[in-house]
């Protein structure tokens, strides 16, 4: 017997092993093994092939250990992962090392149950209080778990040992499930009555479940108008015709609040996996998908991996989301895009759901590629909010005189405001006034941001830090100059503004110990705060009826960045946050701050008018080739020497560009990146823009293979890029 193995590497090729014959009977395709590889002795493996013959000659290796007991690659995901290899130019063997993420290692817990034995004792026994009060606990609970037993009764370890000696209680183990969300107390959560809007969407989804056929749904969806009530309505549609359901929802918004929806009106039938949870934790609920005993997943990007039989529904909440898109490893794979070809590969449905469309997907719907489903107004006919925008130009402070008296009105009225920045930190930059001098990160080229709660000057980046200098360490000059805004100067100028408000911030410097993400969210909902001030963590999906001011100290700052999509997600940024506000009784006001009051991001935000945005921003992408016109890929080259970094580029646009022979495939580059160095890597890109995929595939990966790569340079591969910095 031999087996076809790949490994968790950068090479891609396939290698043949023998199984020991205490083995046989364990391995299949679709399992992990752990066999020896190189210098290394224990690697682990996914078993891709099986046969029963081997013509090579030369000897082969055994594999050690199988890994599993189940197969947890079915042919479906085996498939799956084929094609995102193949798409976003991975390894087999990288994909499958994302695909299945949970360590062997982990144990099964398993807990002490005590019951009842059969046993009847004849005549009379001769029990002590302790025992009799042991005995009826048991009687009433049925089952009861020893620690709870122990807990509840107060009886010892040794007057239940000696009942069990008796043969009077059993002691049996049962698996125990880490269950990330076993502390939520929860009552079951009805269907409301669904609106006009909801039925036709719910129905048209409905027919496309049962007919068990592909088909994709664009649900366009202003903020709060019940786009997770159609996703529960389907889900519930799925589960009656036996089939499974997977929701994927962007990291950031996958708070209890959203999984407590799912939760409460399917029970234990919800499993959950995301980043955040422990790998038993993981692992469990991976155990309860493969079992079956949950056949509805909800998760972030690695949840479209899930290994869910029988799936018939698929769901990417806020489907515009860049943080879909896989940026730091290999593969570079986009869940939504992933999720797409697993629904049409397995004959599934698949909703995309967003207030703000991607362009790629509305798109889709206008060449009849999707279908169109559209929730245009809030339940209860909630009026949108009021959006106001504030031309800087005019204003002296941080806060103009329109947001600041709309700040106070709020804390007099007793309602809450949400104050948003999308940049972190106090000041990000900070220069000497003598001789110019801007403070940079040594590994990186990026200005350092001042941390007023510590004192430090901080990389966004690489995390490196430093005490915030007295003088200047060119000139040493004293007077240094703090510019720029962030989170935190913003708070401090709430507080300077409204000292009786009581105010938090909310970005990654105030969430990094666990639980404090809901600690901060929860005393916010329960009214202990007035004003929460907060980078896009505070911008999703979360729902406070009692907000009814939204603030947006610059909105510039996304539309600066150096990023054929920056205009997008300006727009959208600023329509979910917006969003945020008037969830309740009272309607809901945003008043916008910026610079360029005239641009059509912030002008369509101001009318919440998805389409007017759509039809300027598709233009644009027209005229300059970026998708959904072409497809883009962005061949970053990198190493911690300049001139390798500079050389290898160049190398490669020049052989890109002597083959790209029927000139279908736009080249751009070799330039240096927006960030040019980060970690000590000086960093090149090559840019590649063209409808034809499959041409633009080959002709990269032909140079490629025919360039001879020094060692010390990375190539790094990124199809549809989310961001080229
Ligand atoms: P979205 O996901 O589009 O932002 P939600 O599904 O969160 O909107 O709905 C907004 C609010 O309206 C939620 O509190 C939800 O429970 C409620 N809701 C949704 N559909 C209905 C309905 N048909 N009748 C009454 N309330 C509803
Ligand atoms: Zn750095």
């Amino acid at each position: 017997m031999f087996l076809d193995i790949v490994f968790n590497l950068p090479i891609d090729k396939t290698f043949t092993y023998s199984v020991p014959d205490s083995l046989r009977d364990r391995v299949s395709v679709g399992k992990r093994v752990t066999a020896p590889f190189g210098r290394k002795r224990h690697v682990v493996g996914y078993i891709i092939g099986i046969s029963e013959q081997f013509k090579g000659n030369y000897q082969l290796k055994d594999i050690i250990a199988c890994l599993d007991e189940q197969v947890v690659i079915s042919p479906e995901l085996m498939h799956l992962a084929k094609w995102i290899a193949a798409y976003y130019l991975s390894t087999l063997g990288e994909t499958l090392g994302c695909a299945v993420p949970y360590k062997s290692q982990i144990q099964t817990r398993h807990i002490k149950i005590v019951s009842l034995s059969d046993y009847l004792p004849e005549g009379q026994l001769k029990l002590s209080k302790a025992q009799v009060k042991a005995i009826q606990a048991v009687t009433i609970a049925g089952d009861l778990p020893l620690n709870e037993l122990i807990s509840h009764t107060g009886v010892s370890r040794e007057t239940i040992n000696t009942l069990v000696k008796k043969g009077l209680l059993n002691i049996s183990f049962k698996q125990e499930y880490r269950s990330p969300y076993k502390h939520y107390t929860l009552s079951k959560s009805v269907q409301p009555i669904l609106t006009q809007d909801q039925i036709k969407a719910s129905s048209e989804i409905s027919a496309s479940i049962r007919q068990e056929k592909f088909g994709v749904f664009l649900l366009h969806g202003v903020t709060g108008s019940g786009k997770t009530e159609v996703y529960l309505q389907a889900i519930e549609q799925a589960l009656a015709v036996n089939k499974t359901s997977l929701v994927l929802v962007p990291e950031i918004s996958l708070t209890p609040q959203t999984v407590e929806r799912f939760v409460s009106r399917f029970g234990q039938r919800v499993a959950v996996l995301h980043s955040r949870l422990s790998d038993g934790e993981r692992y469990d609920e991976w155990q309860r998908v493969l079992k079956k005993e949950a056949n509805i997943v909800i998760g972030a990007r690695s949840a479209v991996f899930a290994p869910l039989d029988r799936l018939g529904l698929l769901i990417v909440d806020e489907e515009h989301e860049s943080s879909y898109k896989q940026f730091d490893t290999t593969p570079r794979y986009h869940a939504r895009d992933v999720a797409v070809v697993r629904a049409k590969h397995e004959n599934a449905t698949i909703i995309l759901g967003s207030a703000t469309p991607s362009l790629e997907s509305f798109y889709n719907t206008q060449i009849g590629k999707y279908h169109y489903l559209s929730l245009p107004v809030r339940i209860d006919e909630k009026p949108m909010p009021q959006v106001e925008i504030i031309d800087m130009k005019e204003e002296k402070e941080m806060f103009s005189i329109r947001l600041q008296q709309a700040i106070a009105q709020r804390i007099k009225n007793n309602q809450q405001a949400i104050i948003f920045l999308n940049r972190r930190g106090f000041a990000p930059f900070i220069q000497c006034r003598s001789c110019g001098l801007i403070m940079k990160c040594p590994d990186c080229e990026i200005t350092l941001t001042y941390h007023i709660t510590d004192k430090r000057l901080k990389c966004h980046y690489c995390n490196y830090h430093q005490p915030a200098p007295q003088s200047c360490p060119e000139c040493h000059g004293e007077d240094i100059r703090y510019s720029g805004i962030g989170t935190q100067k913003v708070a401090e100028e709430i507080h300077r503004l409204f000292p009786e408000a009581r105010t938090a911030r909310m970005d990654v410097d105030t969430t990094s110990a666990k639980g404090s993400h809901e600690q901060i969210l929860n005393s916010f909902r329960a009214g202990e705060l007035d004003i929460l001030v907060g980078t896009q963590m505070i911008a999703k999906g979360h729902d406070f009826p009692n907000v009814t001011l939204v603030g947006v100290v610059s909105s510039d700052i996304g539309l600066n960045m150096p990023d054929f999509r920056s205009c997008e997600k300006t727009f959208s940024l600023l329509t979910q946050v917006a969003g945020r506000a008037g969830r309740g009784q009272v309607q809901g006001e945003v008043i916008i701050q910026t610079y360029s009051p005239q641009h059509y991001s912030i002008q369509s935000a101001l009318s919440h008018n998805y389409q007017e945005f759509y039809d300027q921003e598709i233009e644009f992408r027209q005229q300059l080739h970026y998708p959904p016109f072409t497809h883009l890929m962005n061949i970053l080259i990198r190493s911690k020497d300049t001139n390798q970094s500079y050389q290898t580029s160049m190398l490669i646009a020049a052989h890109l560009k002597n083959n790209n022979l029927h000139n279908d495939i736009i080249i751009l580059g070799p330039a240096a990146c927006s960030l040019s160095r980060i970690k000590g890597y000086y960093r090149y890109h090559i840019l590649l823009k063209s409808s034809k995929l499959q041409q633009m595939r080959k002709l990269v990966i032909k140079s490629i293979h025919e360039l001879s790569i020094p060692n010390s340079v990375d190539i790094i591969m990124d199809m549809d890029p989310a961001d080229m910095l």
